[in-house]
């Protein structure tokens, strides 16, 4: 199965001319037309072509994204909303043209209610960025995909991170959003109440819609407050598989880890190498508890005695900031450290997600698939979601590495899928995973269908992208 699908989404030559001319006109300096910016905004992060669209607009304000809209869909023209652009499967590309909505300048933290614990702000927020205009009122926001991604576009992914295990994913993490929807009409998805009852979830529907359904304008987001202990190691174990059964017992007894990460042998060669850690080149769980001084010794004491039941050790922990920072810094680095396991390639990265009892079982097979492939992909993962990554390093101008690649990635969805779980725990759809959403979802995907077409009639948001051709 090739895993990207690049087709579907004809180019309306006149319409695409109409809309840049007005454009142009309307922002001047903030409508770009250059090649390099255009390459720029339609980059992959992979393997995958990309598809560049004929110009980038940066729209200040909800209002200039409904008119942009607005032309685009008087002239059926694709609009392709871009926060940083560190998506990994094809979603910025524009198969069929069009313009690139850039919500960088869309930058403003427009409200923080701490007494409510929850923020407004607007897309073009990082996920940094937030946490430093929160530093000083002892709240923080703890979603954190590897890249400093934009909250808009965090949104649009339904992203997660390390933190997902206590505090969720950005579906669990967002009040309310506005956004414009295809006919430049704004709707407001919910209000600030920490539950509501009131009817269809739109706020939900449009989490994860990759700019398929609206462009989000601004997201309310709940709030946490700093806690006031954080301990957290480094444990190596035998095996994955024996970490993975620590994994979840340490799950299913309960005990509230607030980050559990395994890193395999060869990504923990990697790390080592990159980020200069002094620990064993075997499988390691990387582990952080978050609570009252007294209960995160506590949960690390517990941990330790769980990993030594299944022969992992010394679990080595702290509650140092700096030392913890740099623990967790380098896990985050770990997509640039594995790229220095074979330096000029390029990696894809994957990010299936099974039911935790299915986890190790999971693991062990795709490992064993890497060996016989004779791939080099180390692994990374959440696992105390059951959430995974390879990276498959690759020379991208080999067809024949790429054909391999998507062999391996395919029978790896696949697998996934048969355990009960999903082609793509936080990554998303884009072009990358079309092919496995059927396979995922069956009928749901009619559903989806019925829904794009109802809301986006034209197909003019972010279109070729999650919905394979039918
Ligand atoms: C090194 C690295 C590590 C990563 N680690 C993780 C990880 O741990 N967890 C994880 O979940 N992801 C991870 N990612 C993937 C990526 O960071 C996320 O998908 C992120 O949410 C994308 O945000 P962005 O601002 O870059 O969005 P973009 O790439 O700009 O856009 C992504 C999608 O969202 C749409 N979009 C963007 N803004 C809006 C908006 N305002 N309204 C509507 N649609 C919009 C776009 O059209 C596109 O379909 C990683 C990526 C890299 C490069």
């Amino acid at each position: 199965m090739a895993l990207s699908d690049l087709r579907g989404v004809e180019r309306n030559e006149a319409g695409i001319e109409a809309a840049l001319g007005i454009l142009k006109q309307r922002f001047g300096e903030r409508f770009q037309t250059g090649m390099a910016i255009r390459g720029q905004h339609a980059h992959t992060t992979t393997y995958i072509p990309t598809q560049a669209p004929d110009g980038v607009a940066f729209p200040e304000s909800g209002e200039e994204v409904q008119e942009i809209v607005k032309v685009c869909a008087e002239h059926r023209v694709p609009v392709i909303a871009f926060g940083v652009g560190s998506s990994l499967e094809g979603h910025v590309n524009a198969p069929g043209g069009g313009i690139s909505l850039d919500t960088s300048r869309m930058n403003r933290v427009l409200a923080v209610n701490a007494e409510d614990l929850d923020c407004t702000v607007e897309p073009g927020v990082t996920r940094e960025d937030l946490n430093a205009y929160l530093r000083d009122t002892g709240l923080f926001f703890p979603i954190d995909p590897g890249a400093n991604a934009s909250l808009g576009g965090m949104a649009a992914t339904r992203a997660s991170g390390t933190n997902a295990v206590r505090y969720g994913t950005m579906r669990e993490n967002v009040l309310a959003l506005q956004a414009v929807m295809a006919d430049g009409s704004m709707v407001t998805t919910a209000r600030r109440a920490k539950k509501s009852s009131a009817g269809y979830d739109l706020t939900r529907l449009l989490i994860g819609s990759e700019g398929t359904l609206g462009i989000i304008t601004s997201l309310t987001l709940k709030l946490y407050g700093i806690p006031q202990a954080i301990s957290g190691g480094v444990c190596p174990f035998p095996s994955v598989e024996t970490a993975c059964q620590a994994v979840i017992a340490t799950i299913q007894m309960g005990i509230p880890v607030a980050r559990i990460e395994l890193v395999n042998q060869l990504q923990m060669r990697a790390l080592k190498n990159y980020s200069k850690l002094d620990y064993p080149e075997s499988p390691c769980l990387f582990v952080e508890f978050h609570g009252s001084d007294a209960g995160v010794a506590e949960q690390a004491e517990t941990f330790g005695e769980i990993a030594a039941e299944y022969g992992g050790g010394p679990f080595l922990w702290t509650s140092v900031a700096e030392e913890r920072t740099k623990l967790w810094k380098a896990r985050h680095d770990a997509y640039w450290a594995s790229l220095t396991l074979r330096p000029g390639a390029k990696g894809l990265s994957t990010d299936v997600c099974v039911p935790i009892s299915r986890l190790a079982e999971c693991i062990a097979e795709t490992e064993a698939d890497i060996a016989e492939m004779g791939l080099i992909a180390p692994i990374v993962g959440h696992v105390g979601d059951g959430n995974f990554h390879t990276l498959v390093l690759m020379d991208v101008d080999s067809p024949e590495e790429i054909a391999l690649a998507e062999k391996f990635v395919s029978r790896l969805n696949m697998r996934a899928i048969a355990m009960e779980g999903t082609c793509t725990g936080e990554h998303g759809i884009g072009q990358g995973k079309m092919g496995f959403l059927e396979h995922e979802l069956g009928h749901g995907v009619d559903i989806m269908r019925t829904i794009k077409a109802a809301l986006d009639p034209q197909n003019i948001l972010n279109p070729g992208k999650i919905l394979p051709a039918a």
